[in-house]
């Protein structure tokens, strides 16, 4: 039978550096956003480290963006 698993706040999909606006990340193979130590997760294109919280506003924001290109469900 299917059990729901914890329910997991967001996809994980790439966010929006804030240094050059790519989205375009680099993950761990079993990366889990709400795991300590964060990441590491960096921008592929600049190299930038995305901090915890700025990863989990990146994917927030691009959720979002998501949401309006796909409409509600
Ligand atoms: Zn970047």
């Amino acid at each position: 039978m299917m059990r729901e698993e914890a329910p997991l706040p967001d996809e994980i999909c790439p966010v929006t550096c804030p240094v050059c606006g790519e989205n375009q990340n680099t993950l761990p193979g079993d990366f889990d956003p709400q795991a300590e130590p964060f990441g590491p997760v960096h921008c592929m294109v600049c190299g930038h480290a995305f901090e915890q919280a700025e990863y989990l506003r990146g994917l927030e924001t691009r959720r979002r963006e998501l949401d309006s290109l796909s409409g509600p469900q």
